[in-house]
């Protein structure tokens, strides 16, 4: 369990962010190529200034009530919000007016609350459990082509988190899977790569990629 960041200055997010860019270069990706989405699931709401101050646009929130809290703080309106959790439907009617995709949507639940709650504006991420991980929620790769048919709402693209691991290269095959599956099913939008691998996701063709840890890490004065 991770705590809660208790201190956090624009000016660590800043060169936090920059350092990021630069590994992005580094690794041969445009980093005006792609999102990078900041997660906050264990920012406090009052730290929120400092990432829109340290030059961040767009957040993601895993817990509806959270995200509703905190996009609607005065630094939270500087902010564009992603829903990037586990999506319980009776939090979708919530969380729409905030949003402008879920990332995370992958029961037959959901896409029913989405049907009752959605518009014409609503996108969605499939999530897909691309590594097979029985542990671990996500549409299956061969049902995904009839859950993108049930849906009632847009889907713009596919999002995925992949085993956790300390060598990056070891989810490659994941990601270039999801880019696969993504491509197969005419969909732009790819989400994936946390702290620990999004060089990797970056480079297998990640449009947004989804930044916790690094972002937040004390830089030093
Ligand atoms: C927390 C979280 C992230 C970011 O994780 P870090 O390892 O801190 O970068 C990305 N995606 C989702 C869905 C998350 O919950």
């Amino acid at each position: 369990m991770v705590d809660l960041i208790t201190s956090l200055s624009a000016q660590d997010v800043a060169r936090n962010l920059a350092s990021v860019r630069t590994s992005l270069a580094q690794a041969g990706v445009d980093p005006d190529g792609l999102e990078i989405l900041a997660a906050v699931k264990y920012l406090p709401a009052e730290l929120l200034p400092a990432l829109a101050d340290g030059g961040i646009t767009l957040a993601g929130e895993n817990r509806g009530q959270d995200l509703v809290v905190k996009a609607q703080t005065p630094a939270g309106r500087r902010l564009h919000w992603d829903f990037i959790g586990t999506l319980q439907s009776r939090k979708v009617r919530a969380i729409l007016p905030y949003v402008r995709y879920i990332h995370s949507v992958a029961t037959d639940s959901a896409l029913a609350a989405l049907g009752r709650y959605g518009g014409p504006d609503t996108s969605i991420l499939v999530e897909v459990n691309v590594a097979g991980d029985p542990g671990k929620t996500g549409v299956a790769p061969s049902h995904l082509a009839e859950f993108i048919k049930s849906s009632p709402v847009k889907v713009a693209g596919l999002m995925t988190m992949p085993p956790l691991t300390d060598d990056p290269e070891r989810n490659r095959i994941y990601f270039r899977r999801l880019r696969e599956l993504a491509a197969d099913h005419g969909l732009s939008e790819l989400s994936m790569g946390t702290s620990q691998d999004f060089v990797v996701a970056a480079q297998e063709g990640a449009t947004i990629i989804r930044l916790g840890s690094v972002l937040f890490a004390p830089t030093g004065s």
